[in-house]
């Protein structure tokens, strides 16, 4: 790295971080948001292929749902107003109404028998209530009962669900299965959704080799291409993968140069620290891009960076598997969310009980991987945090259901603590 690339860089880190060099966690995420312009691009797809995409507008019903009053169970529908005096009643069946039958009588008049109705089947306009079949005895083609039900028994209004205009679905929706029940119930077969977000990654390290290769002395499988590549598969992202880069300056500058051109934003794992082969934060101010967030107060995972190349977001990653899992969730996940125009939210998380012991001497915000043992009486979550796990340590991650959050300033867990967990 050259002299002047060095001062320029120190001076990024020094405007962006303050003088301790290190961010709260929750300002990192904003300085990446804050970089973030939902996009302007966007696409119709079948009801089919939404699921997981970002729907570009809101949504309101065209149709009242119900569309027309149905009967609520099997049963015979009646009108009350033709019952008088005490029970039991006999009304003679005349008639019959499944689901899918036309009401085509539009009839007027007060029906002094009653019809065999079905669960779903419209309830034609002259009944008012409908009697479930359990409590009616069956004689010689009449129904016995003992109560006269209410005005609406068993009846499903037209429209008290929802009515035309109201809105069932806000812009920026991640639409999940219960969004495209509604959709489909109004009828919508086709949707119009934000362009998928285009997120190039790529790992840095020479000593990285891929599963199926052969390993010789000094190099390590690439696992952290293949979860990050888990972590965006996702239906409204488009992964660009640009496999692995050794740690070669002018190579790991032309494939981030390339990956600024053609993404949205720009993941890497690696080099992003302070060692002699950690060149991303120079190569980001050599391609006239810039810092806004280096070292940040979390554990693991110190090193993250975010700049801007271009048009581009660069959100680099460390090496460590674990320190890339974890800011991937929380800082990844919320710019990618923005870009594709969904509203902020944090990460998931609850409340848990600890079932560890855990003293801290860190200033840093700490993310442990840890694992739902069970219940406590109370009906609250229990978890256990693994005692060796560090950020390069794979197994704990491995084993985990999610991270136990260990706020700045919390000096030691007991058993018996609350504590946030975040799953993941
Ligand atoms: P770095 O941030 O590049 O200094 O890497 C930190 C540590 O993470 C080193 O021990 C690397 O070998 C390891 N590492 C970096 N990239 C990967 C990867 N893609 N998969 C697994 N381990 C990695
Ligand atoms: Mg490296």
């Amino acid at each position: 790295m050259n002299i002047h690339r060095l001062e320029t860089q120190t001076k990024q880190q020094a405007d962006c971080c303050g003088s301790d060099n290190l961010l709260p966690i929750d300002t990192a995420i904003a300085k990446g948001l804050a970089l973030a312009e939902p996009l302007a691009g966007f696409e119709t797809v079948t009801l089919y292929c939404a699921r997981g995409r970002t729907i570009a507008g809101d949504i309101h019903a065209r149709l009242p749902l119900p569309n027309f009053n149905n009967s609520a169970m099997d049963g015979y529908a009646i009108n009350t107003a033709a019952i008088s005096g005490a029970g039991p009643y006999r009304l003679e069946i005349t008639g019959r109404m499944a689901a899918g039958d036309q009401d085509t009588d539009n009839d007027e008049h007060i029906p002094a028998g009653t019809i065999r109705i079905l669960t779903g089947a419209a309830v034609p306009a002259n009944y008012n209530a409908v009697i479930m079949q359990e409590k009616v005895a069956v004689d010689d083609n009449h129904i016995i009962f003992d109560k006269c039900p209410p005005v609406g028994n068993n009846i499903r209004p037209g429209g008290e669900d929802c009515q035309p205009g109201d809105l069932v679905i806000a812009a920026g929706t991640l639409l999940e299965a219960r969004h495209i029940a509604m959709l489909a119930a109004q009828g919508i077969s086709e949707i119009s959704v934000k362009r998928k977000v285009r997120v190039a990654i790529f790992s840095t390290g020479s000593e990285l080799r891929l599963p199926g290769e052969e390993l010789k002395s000094g190099q390590i499988y690439n696992s952290n291409r293949y979860a990050l590549a888990c972590q965006l598969d996702q239906p409204f992202i488009e992964i660009i993968d640009l496999g692995t880069i050794r740690d070669d300056y002018q190579l790991l500058k032309e494939t981030m140069a390339a990956a600024a051109e053609m993404a949205d934003i720009v993941i890497t794992t690696g080099g992003v620290s302070v060692g002699d082969e950690d060149h991303m934060p120079g190569i980001v101010t050599d391609l006239g891009g810039k810092l806004h967030v280096m070292k940040v107060a979390i554990k693991p995972g110190k090193p993250v960076t975010v700049g801007t190349i271009g048009k581009s977001i660069f959100l680099g990653l460390p090496g460590n598997p674990v320190a890339a899992f974890v800011n991937q969730i929380l800082i990844g996940r919320a710019i990618i969310a923005k870009l594709s125009g969904q509203p902020a939210k944090p990460p998931a998380s609850y409340r848990a009980i600890a079932q560890f012991e855990r003293r801290r001497a860190t200033s840093r915000q700490e993310y442990v991987p840890a694992r739902i043992v069970g219940k406590d009486p109370q009906g609250s979550p229990v978890v256990e945090a693994f005692d060796k796990a560090g950020s390069a340590t794979l197994l704990p991650l491995a084993c985990s259901d999610g991270f136990v959050v260990l706020p700045v300033g919390l000096a030691q867990v007991s058993p018996g603590d609350g504590v946030e967990f975040i799953p993941h």
